[in-house]
């Protein structure tokens, strides 16, 4: 009997990455491929999957049962809908469009609703609406549709190419909760170019094609799962699964994303929840973080002003609110909040812990108000990012937090994608019955 393996795929922002694991979610194989600047972007994209395909040893090549892919959130294109070739150039995660766009967004949707910023998916989706793009297109007898990154890449392995996953339709206007396109979506005139099934991430799709089989040696029988975004495969790959589990992201900004029973959407904080699994997940991100830390230190300072730090046990006292520029969003919207870093102490192993300090309140402050608006109150917090390699913070953000606080073994996206895609194939072959 041939053990499976399971493939995850990330499309991140400057490369692709691929990752084999094993039942035991153990790393056969990883590979990764920055994109090519000579070619655009969807040549770009294909070519870096084959590449990645390639370059899976042969032996697990034939094993890989099913895989999932995750791409950079609101990267979107406008496609044949029959054969996946792309109308225009794709527009990239960060892109983001003219005033006019966002201002017709703002008036179809909610207040603040995530689609309404100027990179979100739908913002893309009404420039090239203005630019009449699909509907020459249709014009032509093309019969066009709108996909993410993750579901192209996708397509081009089960040819089925209007199908995306709750995630990455969230910043289209997906509703993930009711299971549909909102009226105020629904009802405009591109609404027919939309993904037609909105599937959950990892959830079985389709098999490869035989022609794609042909090519690579993946089994026939390989399944493409439903896929998610870069940071939510990230947030994936931490080995999170139960409500009360969350990730804290210490890099530039501070970063956190519970998993939570009930959902939480509150614009004033940034706050928005995608569906996950049986849960929701809980995203905040405040404006401290490691920024403020490199305006004061480079990283060798740090890992040598580390082991001088006095540690959990001994608090400086100090209260600053760390920032690099005014304003804050998430635990405290002010948009005039203004930085405190006073008073400076005349070590700066002092002045560092205090920062330190200073940065796991707000941290646990915004955990807080994540349980104040409604969410599972946090019980474990995984961590990723530059922060996490300093085990004194980690035991100051533990005291402050009173939950335990433990670093991250995996933070690649494509363990978690891997992940993912484990669970499609658990889904599609449940355990047979045992006869007695
Ligand atoms: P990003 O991808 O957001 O730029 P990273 O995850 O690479 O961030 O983390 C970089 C941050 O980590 C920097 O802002 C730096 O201040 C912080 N950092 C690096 N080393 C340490 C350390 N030993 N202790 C605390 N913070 C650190």
């Amino acid at each position: 009997r041939i053990e499976p393996l399971f493939l995850g795929i990330d499309f991140g922002t400057s490369g692709a990455r691929q990752v084999v694991i094993d039942r035991s979610e153990r790393v056969q194989s990883e590979f990764s491929s920055a994109y090519s600047q000579h070619e655009s972007l969807d040549t770009a994209w294909s070519s870096a999957l084959w590449q990645l395909l390639d370059a899976i040893p042969a032996d697990q090549r034939r094993r890989i049962a099913s895989l999932a892919i995750d791409g950079t959130s609101a990267t979107t294109l406008l496609i044949d809908g029959d054969s996946g070739r792309c109308l225009a150039p794709p527009k990239l995660y960060n892109e983001a469009q003219p005033q006019s766009v966002v201002q017709r967004a703002r008036q179809m949707a909610p207040a603040e609703h995530t689609a309404t910023a100027a990179t979100s998916t739908l913002c893309k989706v009404l420039a090239w609406d203005e630019e009449g793009l699909w509907q020459g297109a249709e014009a032509q007898g093309v019969e066009p549709a709108i996909v993410h990154q993750a579901d192209w890449v996708a397509g081009l392995l089960h040819g089925l190419w209007r199908v995306t996953d709750y995630n990455n339709a969230l910043k289209l206007g997906y509703d993930p909760e009711a299971e549909l396109y909102p009226d105020w979506l629904a009802d405009q005139p591109f609404a027919h170019l939309l993904p037609l099934a909105v599937v959950g991430p990892g959830t079985p799709v389709g098999p490869i094609t035989a022609e794609v089989a042909q090519r690579t040696g993946l089994p026939p029988t390989c399944l493409v799962c439903g896929g998610t975004t870069d940071s939510i495969a990230a947030f994936v790959a931490a080995g999170v699964s139960e409500v009360g589990e969350a990730v804290t992201s210490l890099g530039s900004t501070l970063a956190v994303k519970l998993l939570s029973e009930a959902r939480v959407d509150d614009a004033r904080y940034g706050l928005y929840s995608h569906r996950l699994g049986s849960g929701w997940l809980v995203g905040g991100a405040s404006n401290t973080g490691g920024a403020v830390l490199r305006q004061f230190f480079s990283d060798s300072q740090l890992a040598e002003l580390t082991p001088r730090l006095a540690g959990a046990d001994h608090p400086t006292g100090l209260d600053y609110y760390p920032l690099t520029r005014p304003g804050e969003r998430c635990p405290v919207a002010d948009p005039n909040l203004q930085p405190r870093l006073e008073p400076r102490p005349a070590d700066d192993a002092v002045f560092l812990q205090g920062i330190l300090e200073s940065i796991a309140r707000i941290e646990a402050q915004t955990y807080r108000l994540l349980a104040d608006l409604g969410a599972t109150p946090v019980g474990r917090v995984y961590t990723a990012g530059g922060g996490a390699r300093n085990p004194v913070w980690t035991a100051i953000r533990q005291r402050q937090l009173g939950v335990p606080v433990v670093v991250s073994a995996q933070a690649e996206a494509a363990f978690g994608s891997a992940l993912l895609a484990k669970q499609g194939y658990a889904l599609a072959n449940p355990p047979a019955a045992v006869v007695m």
